[in-house]
């Protein structure tokens, strides 16, 4: 499962400096998801083929009220919801009054946090370190976010523990995990309870999946699932209790956990922009997709018309991955997005071999060839796979880097429809050997 990573910190600690060396896209993942604070930022990091989250909480001040209110809670939800806080200081500054309010507003959360000491370049830094140890923090990194050193040691020793928690996950959640996704008020929860409440379903109630009830595995006439619900319907424990109706984090990380997201999205206000940006979000991590749109009951024929219609067009980039019109809440379509799920998994983690591959790119080859470049033809000459949920298809040849965006097209195309991947992106790499 995938680590989320919360930075906290009074401001100009380093924050985002961190932030951005821990990312390698320097554009904040989540630019203006409306309802968040401007200043929070997430990101996609990867440390040696492992990949975590990083949210930049914009900062706890220990002052809070008026707008810093909205935005010391929203901090407050991501230290709760992330796997690994850390308490980033400025080892130039020494100690300060903030941090002292801000390690104090961490130890109310009861969440465990790391002290990072930054800015130890041009200085000892044990020295610079131990001012902080009055803090009363038993990890304590020491980091120059600014030069790049220190993160590399600290990310594996933090995600080594990580790790080591998630080794059993495996085995906790089988089959196929689902990620259902979308805004606020969509009918997520109502689909999730529907899902799970069919007479065929069998919920499994393993001891040790309490910690995390947004992993909920079952059983579905003989095949296993791990539904990842990020509205919350099982967290609900009674009706009093508040619970947060969205979470940008939980629904980033579903994302990266999962095989298959359905996105939901509500007929009756269409296609918005955040669905917009979700959609975005699951096509950056390689995730496959259905496209559920939903209170599709009640709706007249002219209204359904002009849904389809902008769905069709705005989602034409799309338009390998199925959408199914469904009504949560009555049930109907439900059942039929099992078939798509089943093929979206086929999809994202199909094995070819690579004679299959290589035969699919000579023939395409053969059929269009690619462009020359300074009087040379590009060659392609054959195809691997290199990994799965996305599949990834390793084409090597030469000037491969002079590749023009419509041949790559025309070749994911291609692949595509010969090894029918329906749901699911495929990435390309290209390797040249001059
Ligand atoms: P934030 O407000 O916590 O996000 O802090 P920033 O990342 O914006 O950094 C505040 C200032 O500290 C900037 O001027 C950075 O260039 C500087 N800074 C960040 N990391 C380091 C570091 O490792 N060493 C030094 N000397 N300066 C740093
Ligand atoms: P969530 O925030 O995405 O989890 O959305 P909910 O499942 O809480 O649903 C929000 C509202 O939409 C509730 O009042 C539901 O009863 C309603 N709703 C959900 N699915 C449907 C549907 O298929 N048809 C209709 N008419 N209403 C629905």
């Amino acid at each position: 499962m995938t680590p989320v990573i919360a930075l906290v910190g009074r401001p100009n600690v380093g924050k985002s400096t961190l932030f951005n060396q821990m990312t390698r896209s320097r554009d904040a993942l989540v630019a203006d998801f409306p309802g968040l604070t401007r200043d929070r930022k997430y990101g996609d990091g990867n440390y040696e083929g492992r990949r975590f989250i990083v949210i930049d909480t914009g900062g706890l001040t220990g002052d809070e009220v008026g707008l810093d209110a909205e935005m010391a809670r929203q901090s407050t939800q991501a230290v709760d919801e992330a796997d690994i806080v850390l308490f980033l200081v400025d080892g130039r500054a020494g100690l300060t009054a903030g941090d002292e309010m801000v390690a104090e507003h961490l130890r109310r959360t009861g969440k465990p946090a790391h002290l990072v000491v930054n800015k130890t370049d041009g200085q000892d830094p044990d020295v610079a370190a131990a001012d902080f140890y009055s803090l009363g923090f038993e990890s304590v990194y020491q980091i120059a976010a600014a030069h790049n050193r220190g993160i590399r040691s600290m990310l594996e020793l933090l995600l080594e523990e990580v790790e080591e928690e998630n080794e059993d996950s495996a085995d906790k959640y089988p089959g196929i995990r689902i990620g259902v996704v979308g805004r606020p008020n969509v009918g997520k929860s109502t689909l999730v309870n529907r899902m799970l409440g069919e007479e065929r379903v069998v919920v499994y109630d393993m001891p040790g999946t309490t910690r995390d009830s947004v992993y909920i595995p079952y059983e579905r006439q003989g095949h296993e699932y791990t539904l990842i619900d990020t509205a919350g319907v099982r967290r609900r424990k009674n009706v009093h209790e508040v619970v947060e109706k969205f979470s940008i984090i939980k629904t980033l990380k579903a994302i990266e956990d999962a095989h298959v997201v359905i996105l939901v999205i509500d007929a009756r206000d269409g296609l918005v922009d955040q669905d917009l940006h979700l959609i975005g979000f699951v096509l950056d991590a390689g995730r496959s997709l259905v496209i559920a749109v939903n209170k599709w009951d009640g709706m007249d024929p002219e209204e359904r018309s002009k849904v389809k219609e902008q769905v069709r067009r705005r989602l034409d980039f799309l338009d390998y991955a199925d959408k199914h019109y469904i009504s949560a809440l009555h049930g109907s379509g439900v059942g039929v997005l099992y078939d798509s799920i089943q093929d979206c998994y086929e999809s994202a983690m199909a094995k070819w071999p690579t004679n299959r591959l290589t035969a699919i790119l000579q023939d395409a080859v053969a059929q269009h060839q690619p462009p020359m470049v300074h009087g040379r033809r590009i060659k392609l000459r054959f195809a691997h796979q290199g990994g799965s949920n996305p599949p990834v298809i390793v084409v090597h040849g030469n000037q491969t880097g002079a590749l023009p965006g419509a041949y790559k097209r025309y070749l994911e195309n291609t692949f595509r429809k010969v090894l029918k991947v329906n749901g699911s992106p495929i990435r390309f790499e290209f390797l040249s050997g001059e």
